[in-house]
């Protein structure tokens, strides 16, 4: 199957009532854990790449990667997704490697550290949306700020202080024309999502404004939302990287049930990125330190692959998107343009 158009995958998740994770990659490994779990779930998937990873991989390696992942995958609707562009010209450079998906984030200005006007991320995005549509390609965009900062993208905020206004979404939906809305609901980037402890100084989960998603899915039903910032940081496997010498912090993330009341109420995209990096470097630090004699990176990287992988199985069983790769025939770009933005 060729890559198809995010539009038609969150579709599809709306008409089968599930949510579809998209998942961030730098590498090789990550690319194939990810297209291994969902074969082996039969899911369709959104594979993603910040600014950062772009940066990281040189963008043609991560392109191209992602491209034999799909070769290797006839079977799996996939979507290429740019996660956080900054502006037009980043988006456009996306494209242009035959990204079909990509996302304007202008509710921060173009250096990712300042909260931006509502004028501007209304006029930026519409400026993606006209550029991305004329060639089929979808757009999702952002509207409130999310905390925390991811790959450098931040304002370093709270988690829960510029939450979206449900007020403003019909609004910024006619006038931007976006596919998919990224909403600020009280989660953040990175590990430590939380700002509750409990008396003992124990982390609890953070806490979110749910009845948002709620509000915001009656006023703009058609609209598919997106969470970001929604690992759910699993204790297990924070236990495995501070057992074999990592030191991470007490932490918690994004409980399941959390999500899945999102996906009951238009909620279709789920990005995770942090649970992968976790059950990634607990994999590699284990083997590192039960034998410290390897140096081999095969050696730890094939078990990373595989840590990797079957966390996304288990998102995407969670997430409900397993076992509808097959529900529906793929369309090109050229199919999205004539279909939704002519
Ligand atoms: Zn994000």
């Amino acid at each position: 199957m060729p890559l198809v158009p995010m539009r038609q995958v969150l579709e599809e998740a709306a008409k089968g009532g599930y949510g579809v994770g998209a998942f961030n990659v730098n590498n090789m490994e990550q690319i194939q854990a990810i297209v291994e779990a969902a074969k082996e779930t039969r899911s369709p998937v959104i594979i993603q790449a910040s600014r950062g990873a772009l940066q990281y991989s040189r963008m043609i390696y991560l392109r191209n990667l992602i491209m034999a992942a799909v070769e290797e995958a006839p079977e799996i609707p996939i979507v290429m997704h740019l996660d956080h562009g900054n502006n037009l010209k980043t988006c456009k450079e996306a494209i242009a490697l035959g990204f079909t998906s990509v996302m304007i984030d202008a509710s921060l200005t173009e250096n990712g550290q300042e909260v931006a006007s509502y004028n501007y991320n209304v006029a930026t995005t519409r400026s993606v949306v006209e550029y991305a549509h004329s060639l089929g390609v979808s757009v999702e965009a952002e509207l409130g700020a999310l905390g925390g900062i991811e790959d450098g993208h931040g304002a370093n905020l709270r988690g829960d202080e510029h939450l979206t206004d449900p007020n403003q979404v019909e609004d910024f939906y006619k006038k931007t024309g976006c596919d998919a809305l990224a909403v600020a609901i009280g989660t953040s980037h990175g590990a430590y999502k939380t700002l509750r402890y409990d008396k003992d100084h124990n982390p609890l989960p953070p806490a979110l404004a749910l009845d948002r998603i709620e509000e915001i899915h009656k006023r703009v039903p058609e609209l598919p939302l997106v969470m970001h910032g929604s690992s759910s940081v699993p204790p297990e496997l924070v236990e495995i990287v501070n057992k074999y010498g990592g030191a991470m912090k007490g932490t918690m993330g994004i409980p399941m049930e959390d999500i899945q009341f999102g996906i009951q109420r238009g909620v279709r995209k789920i990005n995770v990125d942090t649970d992968g990096r976790i059950a990634f470097t607990g994999a590699i630090r284990k083997v590192l330190w039960e034998s410290p004699e390897k140096f081999d990176p095969r050696d730890y990287l094939k078990p990373a692959r595989e840590a990797l992988k079957e966390l996304i199985k288990s998102k995407m069983i969670a997430f409900g998107q397993a076992g509808h790769a097959g529900d529906y025939q793929p369309i090109t770009l050229e199919d999205a343009k004539k279909l939704w933005y002519s």
